[in-house]
Formats: C-alpha cells, sequence, structure tokens
C-alpha cells in the first residue's frame, strides 16, 4: 500500500469531489454518497464510513470540501458525542442503526446526563431503569439537555442497581424520545436563548438490546462520551453557519441550520469571538490605545498556545493513545479564553457592551459575548471539576476526601428522594 502524505489525501480527496461533487442533489443524497466514499468523516474507521486517515491529514479533506464548495456531514451537538460512543462502546447493531442518520443529519440527538441533584457529581444520578418484563422502564428527572426538544434519540444514563457503589450501579442506554412517558419542558437562558431544557420520564420504555455495554458499565460509557464532548470544546471547533451561494442543497443546509442547530446559534459567541477582537478594536480605533493592545496581545497568544495544545491532544488521541485527562486540560483552557476574551471586548467596546437590538455593536453579538461565555466554564463539566482531574490525574496529587463511595448508593446520605 502507498504511504499516505499529504498531498496523496488532497489529490485523491480532490478527484473524488470533483467527479462527485453536485449541488443540484438532495442534502441527504449527496451526504450518503460522502458517507459511502469515506470522505465524509475520513478519520473514522473504514468498517464505519471513513477512511482510517491520521489525524493530521483529517484537515486536507475539509479544505478540499470549502475549496469546491460541498457541503459535509453535520458536526455540531450530541450527534457527535453520539458517535463517538456508540463507535467506542456500541453493537454493529446500533453502528448499523444510528451512525449513518447521525452523519446525514436525519436524526438528532441529546445527552440525558445531568439532573437536578447530581451535575458535577454525575454518578449520584438518580433516574432510575428498571427492567419490568421485556422492556426497560424509565422513570426520573434529567435538566439542561440540550436540544431535548429536536431530539429523536437520547444518550441517558441511568440507575439499574442501587445496591453497590455509585459508580457501579449505573447503565448507559439509548432512548427513543418520541415516545409517551417523555416530556420535554423549555428553560429560558439569561442569554434569552432556550437551548436547554428539563426531561421527565414517566414509565418511558427501552428495549433491552438499547443497552449500551454491560448492565453496570454506564459510568465508564459516559466517561467516553464527557471526554469526546471535553475535546469539542476546545478551540478548534468549527462553527460553520452553512453557505450563502444560491442552490437548492445550500438552501436545505440553512434550513437546518435553522432548526437542528438552532440552539447552537450562540456557541461562537459562549467561546468569545476572539476573531472579532481585531477587526473590532481596529474599527473602533482602540487599536491605538496601548493598554488595549496590549491585553489584545495576551489573549491572541493564550488563544494560539491554547490552540496548539488542542492540536496536540487531538494527535495523540487519534494516533491511537486512548482519550486521557488532556481533554479537561482542552476544556479548561478554552474556558479561560472565552473570558479573556468578553474582558477585551469590553474594554473594546465600553459600556456600549451591554446594548442589545438595532444599532448596538454588531447587532447585539458583543452583548451576547458576556452574557454567553460563563456557560463554557459550566457545560460538559465546570472548571473546578477539570481542575479536580488535572490534580488527581495529571499531577498525581491526592484525590478529594469522598464519604459517597465506599458503601452502596442506596445508603448514601443525599437532598433527593428517590
Ligand atoms: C450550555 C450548557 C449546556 C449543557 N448541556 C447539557 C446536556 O445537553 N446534557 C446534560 O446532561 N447536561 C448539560 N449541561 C449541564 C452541565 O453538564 C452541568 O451544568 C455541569 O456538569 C454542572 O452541574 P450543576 O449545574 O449541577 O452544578 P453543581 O454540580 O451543582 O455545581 C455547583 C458549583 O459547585 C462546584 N462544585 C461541585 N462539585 C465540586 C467539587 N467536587 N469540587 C469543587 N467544586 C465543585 C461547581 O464547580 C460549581 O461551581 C449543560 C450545561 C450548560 C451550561
Amino acid at each position: 500500500m502507498s504511504e499516505l502524505t499529504e498531498a496523496s489525501v488532497r489529490e485523491e480527496a480532490r478527484a473524488w469531489l470533483e467527479a462527485n461533487w453536485d449541488p443540484n442533489l438532495r442534502l441527504v443524497a449527496w451526504r450518503n454518497m460522502l458517507i459511502d466514499s469515506g470522505w465524509g468523516m475520513p478519520g473514522w474507521p473504514k468498517d464505519w464510513y471513513g477512511r482510517d486517515l491520521p489525524v493530521g491529514l483529517v484537515p486536507v479533506v475539509g479544505v478540499e470540501l470549502k475549496r469546491i464548495g460541498a457541503v459535509g456531514v453535520p458536526h455540531l451537538g450530541a450527534r457527535m458525542l453520539a458517535a463517538a460512543t456508540i463507535l467506542g462502546h456500541g453493537t454493529d447493531m446500533h453502528k448499523e442503526k444510528f451512525l449513518r442518520r447521525i452523519l446525514t443529519g436525519e436524526d438528532t440527538w441529546c445527552q440525558l446526563f445531568s439532573e437536578p441533584g447530581s451535575g458535577s457529581d454525575l454518578a449520584g444520578a438518580t433516574t432510575r431503569a428498571e427492567l419490568k418484563g421485556d422492556k426497560w422502564v424509565i422513570n426520573g428527572q434529567k435538566v439542561w439537555t440540550t436540544s431535548a426538544h429536536l431530539a429523536d434519540y437520547g444518550l441517558l444514563l441511568a440507575r439499574t442497581d442501587w445496591d453497590v457503589v455509585k459508580h457501579k450501579g449505573l447503565s448507559y442506554f439509548i432512548i427513543d424520545m418520541r415516545q409517551p412517558g417523555v416530556e420535554v419542558q423549555p428553560l429560558r437562558q439569561m442569554n434569552d436563548h432556550a437551548s436547554f431544557h428539563q426531561v421527565f420520564f414517566t414509565d418511558a420504555k427501552i428495549a433491552p438490546e438499547f443497552l449500551v455495554s454491560e448492565l453496570g458499565n454506564g459510568w465508564a460509557v459516559a466517561t467516553t462520551t464527557l471526554m469526546s464532548e471535553r475535546r469539542n470544546a476546545d478551540s478548534l471547533r468549527d462553527y460553520s453557519q452553512g453557505s450563502d451561494r444560491p442552490g437548492r442543497i445550500y438552501e436545505e443546509e440553512k434550513a437546518e441550520m435553522a432548526t437542528a442547530m438552532e440552539p447552537y446559534t450562540w456557541y461562537p459567541q459562549r467561546a468569545g469571538r476572539v476573531d472579532l477582537i481585531v477587526e473590532r478594536a481596529k474599527a473602533t480605533g482602540r487599536i491605538a490605545d496601548p493598554a488595549v493592545r496590549q491585553e489584545i496581545a495576551k489573549l491572541l497568544i493564550l488563544s494560539k498556545t491554547a490552540e496548539w495544545m488542542a492540536r496536540r491532544a487531538r494527535t495523540a488521541q487519534e494516533s491511537g493513545k486512548p482519550q486521557g485527562p488532556e481533554g479537561s486540560l482542552g476544556k479548561l483552557v478554552a474556558s479561560h479564553v472565552a473570558r479573556a476574551a468578553a474582558n477585551v471586548h469590553t474594554l473594546i467596546t465600553g459600556a456600549d457592551a451591554m446594548l442589545t437590538g438595532a444599532d448596538s455593536p454588531m447587532d447585539g453579538v458583543i452583548a451576547e459575548i458576556l452574557v454567553s461565555t460563563p456557560a463554557i466554564s459550566i457545560a460538559g463539566g465546570t472548571d473546578e471539576i477539570q481542575r479536580n482531574i488535572i490534580s488527581e490525574r495529571v499531577l498525581q496529587m491526592p484525590k478529594e476526601t469522598r464519604v459517597d463511595t465506599d458503601r452502596p448508593f442506596r445508603d448514601v446520605r443525599r437532598n433527593t428522594i428517590s
């Protein structure tokens, strides 16, 4: 087999795209072709819609897609967490049933982990799954569930055994969200979006084959989902908003953005919009202020080094090393960058940064940055939790004192009735 190089991958991807890209195709039909070719997710295994490309070569394909104006597979949201989890722990049936429709964008997913009494303490989840007859029966409540109102399927962490220590009594399921017994209620955020929800389960049902991995192994599976989430919180995310080119396929992609991607429209703002800083400083004349320039330089250095760190972690993971705590480092540094960027935006724009609506700076984008950046320090595990992980697993510092891991979960004192 000839050795893969940047040039050989570029040549092969370009040739395939030039022979096959057709903006007159329907979105799903095109994505199916892309998936079959392996160029949609070239870093995935060959057996499952990929090309086993080393991570360093994957961006080459993205550049070629962009060059020709071709639409790619959708990347944003819990669908990619679902894909990573299913690839890592799912059965062939799971992969067969779900992966393709994730990549075509036909199915939308949500992550049903956090509960009112267990966010950071995720292993304290009390939503219960009980096997009754030939079905798992689910009762309980989740909260903060992004895109739950649109989701076809959910990644559900539920308690199946109360008589073992808490991490061992959890199991991981794929739940059909479109069934009686699943009730979704939106929650309004301070940036005026309502992208997450509380979800109530009342005798919702799951067939046994939708248990992921072994019974009681839910914590290990959830860790894969979380690592993937933390890795994706880094600065390398592509928050593509779709193309402005004319044509049916672009219209369909835009419609997808307007619905399935709507809960994420503020995600670029929550990352701090470092990309706007220099442009804003020039437009407002603040670039001439040495104190502002100093802060901009500090931010750009922080942001660049964060990006390199994220790239290094990705390269290590995708060249075969298991995902480790470096996802936590990337996530923590992304929080720092977002906070620093919000500060610099404020320095540049001054009190007007608080304005929204017509005539506000950048049509309210600056204000949205200020009220959205706190989310990045919370979602996917708070900054404090990342610090705990880094101190215990990277720096090998003594573990946090625990009073809830030495007894069956049933006997752990907690503030929820279950
Ligand atoms: C934008 C956004 C989207 C989200 N989407 C989803 C989703 O789709 N699905 C989902 O399941 N969840 C989602 N979440 C929830 C998120 O994972 C939780 O909010 C997060 O894990 C924190 O849990 P909590 O809110 O219950 O805070 P708590 O756990 O109650 O924490 C409160 C405070 O105490 C601190 N703290 C807690 N424990 C410790 C400790 N051991 N050491 C030091 N400090 C500690 C925390 O850092 C925090 O400051 C989302 C959150 C956000 C902001």
